[in-house]
């Protein structure tokens, strides 16, 4: 037993480590800022999804980041969608995006913004540089921009139009605008420098002709603003102190400062850090999209996907991912973190508050020869061993009830300590019982039914429940329990990298198992969408969305232990 005074320490302990691990290279900068009072001591981050997806777990660990530096300096963290290419975005996924920034417990206030809300300012920053002298109108197709660039080794050549007059490039960018030109036919570029080692300031294209609907400005439009164009003057537009962003963005640093400092206007400071990528999963949207349009999950909300939504359905809570965020820190190199990592953060979250309930998922029908026919006893059963505070509840018990399939053998391997014939086992809360018989299905040779004995001198919590037996078994009366559907989840891969072009090859053809035979405690009546419980020795489990009054569904969330490793060396 530990004393106060050791849980003290613990506690302790881990806040420690809980500092430790929130310590990291982007909160020095900030720490640093505050100092020389960079930004008037303010921090500002926003979190700038593109809603061509829904989000998956790698965009939570940038939301936590994000807000939770706002949360943690008194800060303000913005939402803001970075709608600049109308071709692939979508209301659904807008709406998809708000609720999981929400669920995952973070909040913009009155700060949801669009890039496309800016687009009128950034049509007149961009005069601003044609009349600097610094932007210009390309009539080079995409292709030939491609040929002009070079490459790491050769500088790129002058496009023939990068001396265009100010007057000839102010007419031609307004006619763009107003739609006199073919998709594609001439671009607006910066004028930068196309010998620089670093490509992406060898004039890049700031806007391109598109005649395509939007989803928010409509037909007003038929030039959009390339990424790195719109993205930087809106967190100037916006106030952003800290703009967070993923590596690959670290070449396009140089650009983003150019802008703002040709313009003239407030200079937010871009950080980069490592994205997430994680095992036995992928995760790029675009990889996750045709997961979805080939039907190869059911939905971007499938329990077995990345995605926030899928993590809900699955059973994940929004404490396990801000867990999960703070354990695997913020750095500048590139790593694979390993989803059992993911699932720790789960596991202990969700020991700590799900209730523990007894489900059978394959059930194996026990009948007790020395019971009264006809009694039900309600025995006492522990809510949770590790909350005292979330109480008992009484649990139905007669004479026939169902056990796990898997919980007898006839013919037990060594260190079998579960059920078979004159083999003595705990029914958990109940009482020791005997197996005294096997039934089988004379056809098949299948057993069907165990012929028990109990001793009824040994109901728990009385001094003869103490007797040693080897193995304790969960079960559910079988008069009382209600029928379930379980969905058994395994990994979406086979591989623990699933990178290559051959990705698809490599997903796991088990990973849904539907149970539809499982049977579980009558206190489950009450359990609504989304409630999660430890179903005892069997894992954490959640009432899946597709459950209704009296055909419940469950999803299996997690095991209680890693059990992967095993499984792959057997
Ligand atoms: P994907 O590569 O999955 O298509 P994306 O970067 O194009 O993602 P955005 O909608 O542009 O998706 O991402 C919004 C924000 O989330 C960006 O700031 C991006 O840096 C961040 N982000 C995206 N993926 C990850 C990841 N795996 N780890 C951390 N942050 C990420
Ligand atoms: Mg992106």
């Amino acid at each position: 037993m530990m004393n106060m005074e050791d849980n003290k320490k613990q506690e302790d302990k881990k806040s420690e480590i809980d500092l430790k691990i929130r310590a990291n290279f982007i909160r020095e900068i900030i720490d640093d800022d505050s100092k020389t009072n960079k930004f008037g001591g303010k921090v500002h981050t926003r979190f700038p999804p593109e809603p061509n997806g829904y989000l998956h777990i790698g965009h939570a660990k940038s939301i936590c980041l994000n807000f939770g530096l706002a949360r943690d300096y008194n800060g303000l963290a913005n939402l803001r969608f970075d709608d600049t290419n109308p071709a692939k975005e979508e209301q659904e996924y807008v709406e998809s995006i708000q609720q999981d920034v929400r669920w995952l417990g973070f909040d913009w206030e009155d700060r949801l913004y669009y890039a496309s809300d800016y687009f009128d300012q950034l049509y007149d920053y961009a005069v601003q540089l044609i009349k600097k002298g610094k932007a210009y109108v390309c009539d080079l197709s995409a292709d030939q921009i491609r040929q002009f660039r070079g490459t790491f080794t050769e500088p790129g050549k002058n496009s023939p139009d990068r001396d265009r007059s100010i007057e000839e490039n102010l007419d031609l960018f307004e006619r763009m605008r107003k739609g006199e030109f073919p998709d594609g036919s001439r671009t607006l570029r910066s004028k930068i420098d196309m010998a620089s080692p670093n490509l992406n300031l060898r004039d890049p294209v700031m806007y391109r002709i598109l005649h395509a609907s939007h989803q928010r400005t409509g037909d007003k439009w038929c030039i959009y603003p390339m990424y790195d164009w719109a993205h930087g003057q809106s967190d100037s537009i916006e106030k952003i102190t800290h703009s967070i962003c993923t590596l690959e963005f670290e070449d396009h640093r140089p650009l983003y400062d150019w802008f703002v400092e040709q313009l003239g206007i407030y200079h937010p400071q871009q950080i980069e850090f490592a994205r997430l990528n994680l095992t036995y999963t992928v995760m790029s949207k675009r990889r996750l999209l045709q997961l979805v349009e080939d039907r190869h999950v059911n939905g971007w909300n499938d329990p077995r996907m990345p995605t926030i939504s899928g993590l809900r359905r699955r059973g994940y809570t929004p404490e396990s991912i801000r867990l999960f965020a703070d354990r695997i820190g913020v750095s500048k190199s590139e790593s694979t973190v390993d989803v059992a990592l993911l699932e720790d953060c789960l596991r202990d979250d969700l020991n700590k508050r799900a209730s523990r309930v007894m489900a059978v998922l394959r059930p194996l029908r026990l009948v007790i020869e020395n019971y009264p026919e006809g009694v039900v006893e309600e025995l006492e059963a522990i809510n949770n061993p590790e909350d005292p505070a979330m109480g008992t509840r009484k649990v139905p018990f007669s004479k026939i009830v169902y056990i796990e399939h898997d919980d007898f053998r006839e013919n037990p391997p060594k260190k079998y300590f579960r059920l078979s014939p004159g083999v003595e086992v705990r029914l958990r809360y109940a009482y020791i019982i005997k197996c005294v018989g096997v039934i089988k299905d004379p056809q098949s040779g299948e057993v069907t039914e165990l012929r028990c004995t109990y001793d009824s001198e040994t109901k728990s919590g009385s001094p003869q429940s103490a007797r040693k037996v080897k193995g304790t078994i969960h079960w559910v009366s079988a008069a009382h329990a209600l029928d379930a559907e379980v969905r058994v989840y395994d990994r979406l891969f086979m591989a623990e990298n699933p990178g290559g072009e051959n990705w698809k090859e490599l997903m796991n053809p088990n990973s849904l198992q539907v149970l539809t035979k499982c049977k579980v405690e009558p206190s489950l009546a009450k359990a609504k969408i989304q409630d999660r419980f430890q179903f005892e020795r069997l894992g954490y489990f959640c009432v899946d969305d597709d459950s209704r009054e009296g055909d419940k569904v469950f999803n299996r969330t997690v095991t209680l232990r890693d059990t992967w490793a095993k499984i792959e060396k057997a």
